[in-house]
């Protein structure tokens, strides 16, 4: 059972708009996550090593949120939101609770631009009202080569169902995704992939890049931002002793090239890196996938 508690803020300025997410502000309707991917990057000592355990639902969200949209939208300060940077705004609660699509309507009768990013087919339910963000929203005016004021981003670290479970035991199953992602792009949404983390070895291989990129593409995506993992920590809740665990059951004979390739930092090699993105770079050249949402 999910605890319920109320915040003083829902919506977050962000300092900087990122260029793959476009995020002039945050939003997370949840604290804590019922998908429990062992890379998370909320992972740690606050949350504990099944994050779906301290799962809470902003109870007051909505009332919080009118306030601060209204103020906002009063100064003319509409920007991208982003649904959501620490939590999933489908995790399977959101099915009873509604309060991603509550915050949908607010972001539609303020004029606000959304970013969704998740990894549920759950975002299907709110199609109609993200066509009327997409039509209805004011972008910021450094934004106005964009032609679309809704992008909906699919989440994946592989499409393989097996490897699926072994790092993102409580994730939807990745075709479920690609089938949402198409459906989003038949209703003529601007939709892509964030392909992150690669995991080192087991999907960043030449013919697993391949695979997904034809299967992004297949799929409706337009545009796939790819990026290797991170990894941190080390107590039994934190991401780097997670994933240790699970390359040491499931992959041991990787055992001792992670632990090579995280031995001096939290990423990846400079040149493993670089390596990394060229490869990707052939397979977006082969779709036509950019790194970034297009403008149109
Ligand atoms: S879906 Fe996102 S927020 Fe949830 S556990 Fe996975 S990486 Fe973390």
């Amino acid at each position: 059972m999910p605890r319920y508690i109320t915040v003083t803020s829902l919506l977050n300025k962000t300092k900087k708009r990122d260029h793959w997410f476009l995020d002039d502000y945050t939003i997370n309707p949840y604290s804590g996550c019922a998908f429990n991917c062992l890379y998370c990057y909320i992972r740690g000592s606050k949350y504990g090593i099944n994050l779906a355990e301290k799962l809470s639902v902003k109870e007051n969200a909505l009332a919080i949120l009118r306030r601060q949209l209204a103020a906002r939208a009063r100064k003319q300060q509409q920007g991208v939101v982003v649904l959501s940077s620490v939590t999933d705004a489908y995790l399977p609660l959101e099915e009873k609770e509604m309060l991603t699509r509550g915050i949908l309507e607010l972001l539609l009768e303020y004029r606000f631009p959304v970013h969704i990013i998740t990894k549920s087919p759950l975002v299907l339910r709110d199609l109609d009202l993200l066509q009327r963000i997409n039509e209805n929203a004011l972008l910021p005016p450094d934004m106005a080569e964009y032609r679309h004021k809704a992008f909906i981003t699919f989440s994946f670290s592989t499409i393989d169902p097996v490897t699926c479970k072994q790092f993102e035991p409580g994730a939807p199953d990745p075709a479920e995704r690609l089938l949402a992602m198409k459906a989003c792009a038949t209703a003529g949404m601007m939709t892509g992939v964030s392909l992150m983390p690669l995991l080192p070895f087991i999907t960043d291989v030449p013919e697993q890049l391949a695979r997904m990129y034809a299967a992004f593409h297949e799929h409706g995506a337009r545009y796939v931002f790819p990026a290797s993992i991170t990894l941190w920590g080390d107590t039994a809740a934190d991401s780097k002793q997670l994933i240790l665990q699970a390359i040491q059951q499931y992959y041991p004979q990787l055992l001792d090239s992670y632990q090579r390739l995280f031995a001096n930092s939290a990423g990846v090699p400079a040149a493993y890196h670089a390596a990394l993105q060229e490869a990707a770079a052939r397979e977006a050249a082969r779709y036509g996938l950019p790194a970034r949402i297009p403008f149109e």
